[in-house]
């Protein structure tokens, strides 16, 4: 029988996200998270489809012994969903940054290891992590190839105008500072999905993904490929998000560090993680939480949904202006599938551009369904993502 089971990977920096999903029927037979890792209290959570939940608590000092765990709960007697190792035919990884390297995914080589090592310039954060995932797998899966799937990629094909900042060009030259643009494969998924439930072919339409999750992006999507995106060289640039705020005035920034005495360091953790709507609303940065503050009248909380409201909305607006129409905007990610309210309240700037909400359709959450009413030109609906199954596809393409 021919070998379809894929192991998707999705590494941080004390952290491990796996599926395991078979391509026969794109199902994940297994899926779990490796938490703390390096740190005290580290833990693995792993399910098996239409199982329980299965918590291992045990020292986990490295991604190594992290995926050597993900393995035995994958092969374990009474959780586990494979015999072994050799049933899973290759694995896929998230890589955030691929810089201007990688326009699509590709099989992990020396070569390619030494590129992502090189981006990591670019996100310093993410593709060391992304690097030490990969390397475990290749020590504790011999032989089963290893696949790099980049956050970057989808964005590539945007034009020089949309991409270059205006900024002295040798900084492009010799940094490569320029938009990059994040979520592809989120907004990539989503694109095809949107496609697939109109009945035309993505090559026809213009489409507006909104990917709203604790970090949120929005992409105008031009015949199925990206010609613009809201995040940047790193993901804090664009909409506000949870924890960061997105498009500012640069020189606010200078300012800012001048009067509070800021170093780069402590200005760049403002700006990613003690911002956003958690700083507006001074409540949470979960949008569960600032609902719950709205019902109970918190006037903060709603500036802070309001604020964040209006810049998907002005996005959506000047992405319908870069591609001269527009046929969908498309909701995604935990904020983006879990709330009829924000979609409303953004799709209420729309009007202009033949969007009408049908409230009853929009009631819904984690579902796909097109909430525009009767007499909508361009259509509003909603499309869970599904980044593991691009990651999943991706590989299997390559390794066939
Ligand atoms: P993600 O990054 O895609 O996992 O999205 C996480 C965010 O989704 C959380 O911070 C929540 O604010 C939001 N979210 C999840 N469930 C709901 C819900 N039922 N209603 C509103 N927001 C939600």
């Amino acid at each position: 029988m021919q070998i379809m089971k894929i192991l998707v990977l999705n590494c941080g920096s004390s952290s491990l996200k796996y599926q395991l999903i078979d391509m026969a029927n794109e199902t994940a037979l297994a899926k779990g998270l490796v938490e703390r890792i390096g740190i005290d209290g580290s833990r693995l959570e792993h399910k098996r489809d239409g199982g329980e939940k299965t918590q291992i608590v045990q020292d986990i000092p490295n991604h190594e012994v992290a995926v050597g765990l993900v393995m035995e709960a994958l092969q374990h007697a009474d959780y586990g969903v494979i015999k072994d190792v050799s049933e899973i035919k290759a694995a896929g990884h998230r890589v955030v940054h691929g810089g201007e390297h990688f326009t699509k995914s590709v099989i992990v080589t020396d070569v390619v290891k030494a590129t992502i090592s090189e981006c990591a310039a670019l996100a310093p954060l993410h593709n060391p992590a992304n690097l030490i995932g990969i390397e475990a797998c290749e020590k504790l899966m011999p032989g089963v190839p290893q696949v790099a799937v980049f956050d970057t990629a989808f964005h590539q094909t945007m034009p020089e105008k949309a991409y270059l900042y205006a900024i002295p060009y040798g900084l492009y030259e010799k940094y490569k500072v320029r938009k990059y643009g994040f979520h592809g494969t989120s907004h990539k998924y989503v694109a095809a999905r949107t496609a697939e439930m109109l009945g035309k072919p993505i090559e026809q339409l213009k489409i507006v993904t909104c990917h709203l999750g604790n970090g949120a992006s929005v992409c105008a999507i031009d015949g199925g490929v990206s010609v613009d995106t809201s995040m940047g060289l790193t993901p804090l640039e664009g909409l506000v998000m949870g924890t960061r705020s997105g498009d500012m005035d640069p020189a606010a920034v200078a300012f800012i560090m001048e009067k509070e005495g800021l170093t780069t360091k402590q200005m760049e953790n403002m700006l990613n993680k003690e911002s956003g709507v958690l700083a507006l609303s001074g409540v949470s940065s979960d949008f569960r939480d600032i609902e719950d503050a709205c019902a109970q009248g918190n006037e903060r909380a709603q500036m802070a949904l309001d604020v964040y409201h209006y810049r998907v909305a002005r996005y959506v607006g000047s992405y319908a202006a870069a591609m001269n129409g527009l046929d969908a905007v498309v909701f995604t990610a935990g904020v983006g599938e879990n709330g009829p309210e924000t979609r409303e309240a953004i799709c209420s700037y729309l009007g202009y551009l033949g969007i009408k909400v049908d409230n009853e359709k929009n009631a819904v959450r984690g579902k796909e369904r097109d909430f525009s009413a009767e007499g909508s030109t361009a259509h509003a609906m909603v499309i869970p993502t599904n980044e593991e199954l691009v990651i999943a596809r991706d590989t299997l393409g390559l390794c066939k």
